[in-house]
């Protein structure tokens, strides 16, 4: 899937993060052709030092959530306050198409608490995040934390991504709709069902260059001001 880059079938060479030689090709991905990391590479011999690091060998390295901790959160949305919140707004219906549509987790030390499911595109559960809200105002009252640092993964490799961007090839159709939290997005997806709201992973910083590659050639609205809910 992924290759070495190279342009109209001539190698493109890089420094070498090793031997510091120009001798050193990235590895690119097979969709984007984007480099997948800058240490993503090989320095092949004899001119190089034989330097590798593979995509697959990076791909392990970033760590993953097993999905049994999704599983096991699924329960109990009745105790769950967002999901309350929901249903006096929307009604069940909608209330339980959107805690199915991403997956919304109820926590099981935390009384009341939703875990939201961060969940890449290829769909792989890369991180959960806590939050208790008021089930009255639906506001959020405590950021209670990560599920990584709960079970206390060791080697976890925290990358950005898109909350919701599992469902993007899933609704090819929709349009796009970016807004800077979880309960926005969830929010706005009751209210709206005609696009498909994502949050970004970093409100100050706006939408990351990852988060746009994920994206490809996807249209999107991304206007704070007019969707804040
Ligand atoms: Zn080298």
């Amino acid at each position: 899937m992924n290759k070495l880059e190279s342009h109209r079938g001539a190698a493109i060479f890089s420094t070498c993060p090793k031997c510091k030689k120009r001798n050193y090709q990235r590895y690119v991905t097979h969709i984007y052709g984007e480099g997948i990391a800058d240490n993503v590479g090989e320095c092949a011999l004899p001119k190089g030092c034989g330097y590798s690091y593979t995509p697959s060998e990076h791909e392990k390295a970033v760590s993953f959530i097993p999905d049994r901790y999704l599983l096991q959160s699924l329960n109990n949305c009745k105790d769950n306050n967002l999901f309350n919140y929901l249903v006096n707004q929307f009604g069940e219906d909608k209330a339980t198409t959107a805690m199915k549509l991403y997956s919304i987790g109820t926590s099981v030390n935390h009384p009341g608490a939703s875990v939201f499911w961060v969940i890449d595109i290829d769909g792989k559960v890369r991180e959960g995040k806590i939050k208790l809200f008021d089930s009255y105002t639906g506001k959020e009252t405590k950021d209670i934390g990560t599920v990584s640092r709960i079970i206390k993964m060791k080697h976890f490799t925290h990358k950005s991504y898109l909350y919701g961007e599992n469902l993007i090839n899933k609704f090819p159709k929709k349009p796009v709709a970016l807004v800077e939290s979880e309960r926005e997005a969830i929010v706005s997806s009751c209210k709206h069902p005609d696009y498909l709201w994502l949050s970004i992973s970093s409100p100050g910083l706006g939408l990351l260059k990852t988060e746009e590659t994920t994206l490809g050639k996807r249209d999107f609205i991304y206007d704070p001001k007019t969707w804040g809910v």
